[in-house]
């Protein structure tokens, strides 16, 4: 079906303006990637271009060449590097000059390394602690192959949101992700998280991909059930013929039933549903914004932070 023409909602605009352009330059001195370069997000020019505030950008650690191939995922495969040892303090560098107040880290997976990579993500939401006390912090993480101790190492580092994708209904885990992530993994990632830490836990799923309607409401119920506060739903997209098919695009209208799903009836603590949302795209950032920072009820925080 990919081959259908995209429909009106998922129309964006390129790019542009001085914010875009200051955000890429400061990435650039500081040698830093993100998500939203590597795998091409729609939404990159909303989002750098700070109409809403000071701009954000997901920054994704660890290089830019990943262990797994996801076949939904626009970021390369293997011919990983080793780890740059002042990546930390480059992100807090370049935070500060971007001047954020809310940070989303993610990584590729590093399958390859003793850690998988824990230290160093947690090293890195330290070193931003560090330089801008109060700024919040949200960890996108690998499923570290469901390693408590490395989710752990993590979660010691006390990031304000911790999230990890469980991406797609149990049925689809392959061939939409790679075969050594599973449905089951990344609930207990979650699991864990919701026991062990303080920060609110959150998941996205991509809609699109041949679910069905019975097996999206079975995921909510499961991620429902292992703690998880805040949940997105956004549409796939497929980034070249070489990888997955979009088998739907999931009209408006659909994604806010979803929303009022996971809220009024499964007691999410925010749910933000719609085809242009992704993992760190208006997806929550603004309710744990009102709810940490300013003290605001859910309800209010809701309201808040639901975007026309
Ligand atoms: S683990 Fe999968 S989704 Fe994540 S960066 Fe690697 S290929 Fe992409």
């Amino acid at each position: 079906m990919s081959h259908a023409r995209k429909p009106e909602w998922l129309k964006t605009r390129p790019p542009a303006g001085e914010r875009f352009t200051e955000i890429r330059e400061t990435l650039r001195d500081h040698d830093l990637n993100t998500v939203c370069e590597e795998a091409n997000c729609p939404n990159l020019g909303e989002c750098w271009s700070g109409r809403d505030g000071p701009g954000t950008a997901t920054f994704m650690l660890m290089g830019d060449r990943c262990s797994r191939g996801c076949n939904f995922c626009d970021v390369e495969t293997g011919g990983m590097a080793p780890l740059d040892p002042e990546e930390p303090e480059q992100v807090a560098d370049a935070v500060a000059e971007i001047g954020l107040d809310y940070v989303v880290l993610t990584s590729v997976d590093r399958d390859d390394l003793p850690d998988q990579g824990a230290g160093h993500f947690a090293r890195t939401i330290e070193a931003i602690q560090d330089r801008h006390p109060g700024i919040l912090v949200e960890a996108l993480t690998p499923d570290f192959q469901g390693d408590p101790d490395l989710v752990g190492e993590v979660l010691d580092a006390e990031p304000d949101v911790f999230a990890h994708n469980v991406e797609t209904v149990d049925r689809l885990q392959w061939p939409v992700r790679d075969r050594r992530a599973g449905y089951e993994q990344s609930l207990s990632v979650l699991r864990q998280a919701a026991r062990e830490g303080d920060a609110y836990v959150k998941t996205s799923l991509m809609l699109g991909v041949g679910e069905y309607d019975h097996e999206v409401y079975q995921t909510l119920a499961d991620l429902q059930s292992v703690g998880v506060d805040i949940v997105t739903l956004g549409q796939s997209l497929q980034p070249s013929r070489s990888h997955l098919e979009v088998s739907e695009y999931v009209h408006p209208d659909a994604f806010d039933t979803w929303r009022r799903v996971a809220e009024d009836e499964l007691d999410f603590l925010y749910c933000a549903s719609g085809p242009m949302v992704r993992s760190s795209y208006r997806a929550g950032e603004l309710f744990v914004e009102s709810v940490l920072r300013d003290g605001a009820s859910v309800e209010a925080a809701r309201r808040h932070a639901r975007v026309d």
